[in-house]
């Protein structure tokens, strides 16, 4: 069991309440490997500049992550900037410099092609379809977007959507996306375009999935300090596709436990900048937290 992610690997500079990071190592595919990695095998499809670091690799190997996938190409690394005030689960975007990305066109080492899951992390759609049409034969595929994608190639976004089985996307994106002001009715026009699931991600209120006539809800884990809200998404999406890795079938229940290890992971990657929070973690503390979750959502009917 393996999981292929094609994504951003890039460098973040990151202002929240908390402090400041320059040029710290992020980017979707990063995080997601990360987390997924806690969880399956990884490997990376992703483009880096010039001026990437090496060093940044140690803890992709340390993690057993492959990342023979991730071309070096002349020019500089994909940049973002963002900033947290005082809403914590609002992400503004000061800059995106797409670099590398921009003439980025992917071929999957052949070793790559018979994936059977796989993850479209939040990267340019025709990127993602780019990835997804070499694959022989994709078991699962799931992907996940942004508000940049949604406002600058919103039909290419919606092809895309239409070959995905479960699709990841923040509350005010889905609302963004499809003009529906209500949730509900916003979740039905999306699941129209194709997916099976849905799974709408709620900041510090939480995650919701949307599957057939299942609807189920989680909150996020209470934690005293959100560090850095990067990545959380990401990193959902390591613990929810890294879980569902090994399933040979998709059964609610599967994707309910999904779910809530998508918010294990996600409440451990916000405790810190950039990915620090990866670097201790083990799957001890995984647990830990998993159960945690489970009497933070159980009740009994008296
Ligand atoms: P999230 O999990 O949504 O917080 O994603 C955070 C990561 O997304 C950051 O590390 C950024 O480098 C990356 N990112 C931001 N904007 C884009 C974009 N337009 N395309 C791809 N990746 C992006």
């Amino acid at each position: 069991m393996s999981v292929l992610v094609v994504g951003s690997v890039a460098l973040d500079t990151v202002k929240t309440p908390f402090g400041f990071q320059r040029e710290v190592l992020g980017g979707s595919a990063t995080y997601f490997s990360m987390a997924a990695s806690f969880f399956t095998k990884v490997k990376v499809v992703a483009v880096i500049g010039t001026d990437f670091d090496e060093n940044h690799f140690k803890l992709f190997k340390k993690r057993g992550v492959d990342w023979s996938g991730i071309e070096r190409k002349p020019g500089k690394s994909f940049r973002w900037e963002g900033e947290y005030r005082d809403d914590i689960n609002t992400a503004i975007t000061k800059k995106t410099s797409l670099n590398v990305f921009r003439e980025f066109d992917p071929v999957l080492p052949g070793k790559y092609r018979g994936s059977r899951t796989v993850f479209l992390a939040n990267i340019d759609p025709d990127l993602q379809m780019k990835v997804l049409g070499q694959i022989r034969l994709p078991k699962l595929v799931v992907c996940d977007t942004m508000n940049f994608w949604i406002e600058n190639k919103s039909d290419s976004l919606r092809k895309m959507i239409s070959h995905v089985d479960i699709l990841l996307m923040n509350d005010g994106e889905v609302r963004q996306f499809t003009g529906e002001a209500n949730l509900f009715k916003a979740v039905r026009a999306v699941l129209k375009l194709g997916p099976r699931t849905v799974v709408v991600k709620r900041g510090e209120f939480g995650a919701m999935m949307f599957h057939g006539n299942t609807i189920f809800a989680v909150p996020a884990f209470p934690l005293d300090r959100a560090v850095d809200p990067t990545g959380a998404g990401d990193s959902f999406a390591g613990g929810f596709v890294g879980y569902l890795s090994g399933k040979k079938a998709l059964t609610v229940d599967h994707l309910r436990q999904a779910v809530v290890f998508g918010s294990v992971m996600a409440s451990f990657a916000v405790q810190g900048f950039s990915i620090d929070s990866f670097r201790t973690l083990t799957h001890e503390k995984i647990r830990e937290r998993y159960r945690q979750f489970k009497e933070l959502t159980s009740f009994r009917s008296l």
